[in-house]
């Protein structure tokens, strides 16, 4: 099994949650850059082949663990309450990546003694590292977005040999390891009091970075530092490189590279968690035609999926952190739309296929359209893996209009497959006991006579 994760899983496929470095009882896990790929290496003369670091690895446990048959409630969970809005405070509202809501409720829990820290993820140069922060005044510069591999897990060793209680941010890889670990370490459980998750369509892989410096910076020039993405919504990223400074807009660093899953890690293929469910808050971009068209300093939606949760939210409220407003289910799906179809109907084909499942009733019920959306990201990811294919992206400027074609064909195989998923979707939704209301409803209904035009 150790060879597994070292030469299959390591490899090729880390999504970067650092769950391996959590659990190694002998320390022998290290993050390395290889091929422009940062992933954890296994030290051989350490390592006891015990097999703790598959088990708990989120890559191998999504591609070979979860289930395969499609399931709204692995996808965005059975929420208890669901909002929108933003933090009061300016301030973090606007230097956030959505609303700042993340923030503010970190804020509120420190303010009030309800924990005693926080531990989340910090760019520092290139690689993003686990942060401990103590003081409310400090998580302003933790704010925004890290889109890529952060590690930050591993920090569970941290959390159980320091004394007090801490709040955790992280992505839904790594808040379903720590949910995992805390059922064998009593300690974790005691000492983490609250997890504020963020949604996750995927990270992005190094190259990524060198690509966008060369892009936008010149062909020669390579990247020192990254931001996480933060300000005025949607936000941007900056690049420093080794040819100056360079800011690229939310929409152009999320272009056709990373939406065609070339940048995506592999494991992140098969990963349908993506409103963080094991979190006890989820917070997510308010993705709603009418915000992106007339809000630019940033509104989160929220879901609390604990009672806990739902507590902290409230009482936040109450004391003036945060400005929410309840929405249905419904409204909350619709701001998410696109990842939930694309990963309702990918994920499972690919953990089909990925377990050799060929004759599966699974694979079965699938259309064409269906098999080519869960099977081109697939195909796309591996492709970005390779050397020859990056160093011709990174040659040649012409690649990028082929791509955007390549991604609308992509978005229309999508259109094609949404009025399917939203019928199973609202039939989702009142199982879920949505107390919905007519208006989302109907909202929901007249995109899917759009996407059936
Ligand atoms: C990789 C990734 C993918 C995402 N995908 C989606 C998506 O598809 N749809 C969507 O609506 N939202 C997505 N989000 C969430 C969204 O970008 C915002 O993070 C979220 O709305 C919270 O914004 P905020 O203004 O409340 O947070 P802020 O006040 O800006 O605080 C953000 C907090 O999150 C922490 N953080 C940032 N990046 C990471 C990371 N990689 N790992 C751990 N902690 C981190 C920061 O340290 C900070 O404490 C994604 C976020 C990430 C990092
Ligand atoms: S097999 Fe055990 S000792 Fe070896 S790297 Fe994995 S967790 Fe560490
Ligand atoms: S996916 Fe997570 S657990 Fe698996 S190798 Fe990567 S960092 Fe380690
Ligand atoms: S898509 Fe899933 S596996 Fe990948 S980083 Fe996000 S939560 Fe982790």
């Amino acid at each position: 099994m150790s060879e597994y994760l070292l030469e299959t899983c390591v490899g090729t496929k880390c999504v970067g949650c650092g769950s391996c470095m959590a659990v190694c009882p002998q320390d022998a896990i290290t993050v390395k850059t290889r091929s422009s790929l940062v992933q954890p290496t296994i030290d051989k003369s350490k390592c006891s082949r015990c097999d703790l670091c598959t088990e708990n690895c989120s890559a191998f446990r999504n591609m070979y663990l979860e289930p395969t048959k499609p399931d709204f409630s692995r996808i965005i969970g059975r929420p208890l309450q669901t909002y929108i809005g933003f933090a009061t405070s300016n301030l973090i509202r606007t230097n956030g990546a959505s609303g700042g809501v993340t923030t503010a409720l970190l804020t509120y829990l420190l303010d009030e003694e309800i924990i005693d820290y926080v531990v989340t993820a910090y760019q520092e140069k290139l690689v993003a590292q686990p942060l401990t922060i103590t003081e409310s005044k400090d998580l302003f510069k933790a704010q925004g977005s890290i889109y890529f591999p952060s590690f930050i897990t591993k920090a569970a060793r941290q959390i159980i040999s320091e004394k007090g209680k801490c709040a955790f941010v992280g992505l839904p890889c790594q808040i379903s390891s720590l949910r995992r670990l805390e059922a064998k370490s009593k300690k974790l459980r005691e000492r983490i009091h609250i997890y504020l998750g963020l949604f996750c369509s995927h990270t992005n892989e190094y190259w990524y970075l060198r690509y966008l410096s060369s892009r936008y910076s010149g062909v020669r020039c390579y990247p020192l530092t990254v931001s996480s993405r933060h300000g005025k919504w949607p936000g941007s990223t900056t690049l420093e490189t080794s040819c100056g400074s360079v800011t690229i807009p939310h929409p152009k660093f999320w272009g056709p590279i990373p939406l065609l899953h070339l940048s995506s890690p592999i494991g992140c293929l098969y990963c349908d968690n993506h409103m963080n469910i094991h979190s006890d808050i989820a917070l997510g971009d308010a993705w709603l035609p009418r915000k992106t068209a007339e809000d630019d300093a940033g509104t989160s939606t929220v879901i609390a999926h604990t009672e806990r949760g739902l507590t902290i939210i409230e009482d936040a409220k109450k004391k003036g952190h945060i400005n929410l407003k309840e929405i249905t289910l419904r409204t909350l799906i619709q701001s998410q739309l696109g990842n939930i179809v694309a990963k309702y109907n990918g994920v499972p084909i690919r953990r089909a296929i990925v377990r050799r499942q060929y004759r599966s009733k699974i694979l079965g019920k699938y259309t064409v359209n269906d098999m080519l959306i869960g099977l081109l990201p697939l195909i796309n990811s591996y492709l970005g893996q390779k050397g020859e294919l990056r160093h011709t992206l990174f040659k040649h400027r012409i690649s990028e209009k082929t791509l955007s074609l390549y991604q609308t064909l992509m978005q229309k195989m999508l259109l094609k497959a949404t009025p399917n998923t939203i019928k199973k979707l609202l039939r989702f939704v009142v199982e879920t006991k949505d107390v919905g209301n007519a208006n989302t409803d109907i909202r929901l209904r007249a995109q899917m006579k759009k996407t059936k035009r």
